[in-house]
């Protein structure tokens, strides 16, 4: 692996006191305020904060302000709402740099990774500028009696939605969906990760640049558990990223609620090499989805089946390619992968490649924490020889660690890639679509990439993505990603008055009209 430069302080220099004040005011702590928040930069093992932070009360007062201002903001035009998303995308693009330099030293990942952030959600914020008011138009339907009368589903914003996101990607979990939410007309009680809150602050105050007004988005931070579950309890509509673990919890809490909640949680992911497959590319397409955000991304690949005729090819170029990633942490683009985020997440990573190597598996290529690059990095490790007893071979590992498995045909492979209980994305890497289709959609994932690992379908953003199985509940993106936000309420009018008999007509008589009605209209074929 080739190692560039490192940073000795992980603060960016143009990072004042100052600045940080003028992001952490955004902390909504209305009533009371907690212990203030501090996470430690990946990078150096600093602290990065301080960040306020809020109590369950606060998370109450707030989400009581932001039902009077969601009720103003929902008067608005949707193109008066776009309007806003669109100065905030140009503000983004412009300001780039800054939010770069921010998501790497909360988080550590590489810069080109923390720039898929800023195209994600730049996509995204365009997308439903553009598309969300025919996402949320009003849809005619037959009513029960033609001509007399009509009917419409339209769609009423929630209210207050909640929005509780990890911190593997603290700009596109924590505004990606929040865009789509506000433009529906809600307002957004964001719930800011505590190893990553000062990007997430860092874009409300961008936002509030582009014209949002001051309470339709606001942030709560502190105690991951405590002030999650406050949200939960005050919220209209919960959308929460993480793990399956909290998921659970937060679906029961909001089942006792009776609200809903969209779930996207934890992955296990498969890739599956095909024997007509180009090896190279099928290489290079596992180095990019194993290794992405240092292996910190839900829907990156730990799993790779490959048929037993390319098995060995396969293998030396997957080797060649890990082995020439160049590991660091630097301010630019000169490296590929960064560092974990935090000692938990190396402590995880280790102890599961350590459990895999102690029952037998072999280590092909990585496989080593990197004290002299920072202290949390861990060198992209492949393994083969990984079974059921292993604790990396179905347990997510989150890390830059993917295992090798050999398949003697497509329906060994399919066998492979659907063990375990996550079901969130898939790839097939094959010269052959159609049969590579045929594949896909017998694996238990909500994406499939064909010839891609990972990015196609999270970049296909009018497409939903989410998880079966265990990977959660409901979609981002696309319609469903926006009208998830929204009630369905039905409109009916009538030009006749009551339906029923009118005052001249006997229940009988009308019974007897009724099943004329029911007979001539299965004649004719009608509905
Ligand atoms: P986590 O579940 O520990 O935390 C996620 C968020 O929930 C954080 O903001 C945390 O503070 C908050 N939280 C913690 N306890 C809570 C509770 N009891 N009630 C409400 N909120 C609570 O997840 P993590 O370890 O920080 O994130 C990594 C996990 O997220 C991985 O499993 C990964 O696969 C998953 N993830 C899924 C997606 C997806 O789209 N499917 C995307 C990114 C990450």
């Amino acid at each position: 692996m080739t190692v560039t430069a490192t940073v000795r302080s992980a603060r960016p220099g143009w990072v004042t006191d100052a600045k940080l004040a003028s992001w952490t005011r955004w902390v909504s702590a209305p009533a009371t305020g907690g212990e203030p928040l501090t996470a430690v930069a990946p990078y150096d093992g600093r602290p990065t904060g301080p960040v306020p932070s809020c109590t369950s009360d606060d998370v109450a007062a707030t989400v009581a302000v932001a039902r009077r201002a969601q009720r103003e903001w929902a008067t608005l035009s949707f193109d008066a709402r776009a309007q806003v998303v669109y100065r905030f995308h140009d503000l983004l693009v412009a300001r780039q740099d800054e939010v770069l330099d921010l998501i790497q030293w909360e988080m550590g990942k590489g810069r080109f990774h923390a720039w898929q952030e800023i195209l994600q959600v730049g996509n995204l914020a365009r997308h439903y500028a553009k598309h969300g008011a025919a996402y949320l138009a009003d849809h005619k339907v037959r009513a029960a009696i033609p001509v007399a009368t009509s009917a419409r589903e339209v769609r009423v914003p929630k209210g207050v939605v909640g929005i509780i996101s990890p911190w593997n990607y603290p700009l596109y979990l924590g505004v990606g969906d929040t865009i789509p939410a506000m433009l529906a007309g809600n307002a957004v009680i964001g719930k800011a990760d505590p190893q990553t809150p000062l990007t997430l602050l860092w874009t409300r105050a961008l936002m509030a640049e582009a014209g949002l007004p001051e309470h339709v988005w606001q942030v709560v931070a502190g105690p991951g558990a405590a002030i999650g579950e406050a949200v939960v309890d005050n919220v209209d509509f919960v959308m929460f990223t993480g793990s399956t673990a909290t998921g659970r919890i937060v679906a029961q809490r909001a089942a006792g609620r009776l609200i809903g909640a969209s779930l996207e949680l934890g992955g296990k992911n498969p890739l599956v090499v095909r024997a007509d497959a180009d090896l190279e590319a099928a290489a290079r397409g596992t180095v990019m989805a194993a290794f992405a955000n240092t292996g910190q991304m839900c829907i990156h690949i730990e799993r790779v089946i490959v048929h037993a005729d390319v098995y060995d090819d396969f293998r030396a170029c997957l080797v060649a390619a890990t082995s020439a990633q160049r590991l660091g942490a630097v301010y630019d683009y000169s490296v590929d992968i960064g560092s974990l985020a935090s000692q938990a997440q190396l402590d995880k990573v280790a102890a599961h490649v350590a459990d895999a190597v102690a029952k037998g598996a072999t280590v092909l290529a990585g496989g080593r924490a990197r004290p002299d690059l920072g202290p949390c990095f861990f060198e992209p490790t492949v393994l083969e020889g990984v079974t059921e007893d292993m604790e990396l071979c179905l347990g997510e590992t989150f890390g830059p660690v993917v295992a090798l498995y050999r398949a003697a045909d497509d329906e060994d492979a399919l066998r492979i890639a659907n063990q375990g209980t996550a079901g969130l994305s898939a790839s097939v890497f094959s010269k052959d679509i159609a049969a590579a289709d045929a594949i896909a959609r017998r694996i238990r994932a909500g994406s499939v990439n064909i010839n891609d690992g990972a990015a196609l379908a999270a970049g296909s953003i009018e497409a939903g993505m989410g998880g079966m199985g265990s990977s959660g509940l409901g979609r981002r993106h696309g319609g469903e990603g926006m009208r998830k936000y929204t009630d369905s309420q039905t409109i009916v009018a009538s030009k006749i008055g009551p339906l029923g008999p009118n005052a001249r007509q006997t229940l009988d008589q009308f019974v007897k009209l009724g099943n004329g009605q029911l007979r001539l209209m299965r004649k004719l074929r009608v509905r």
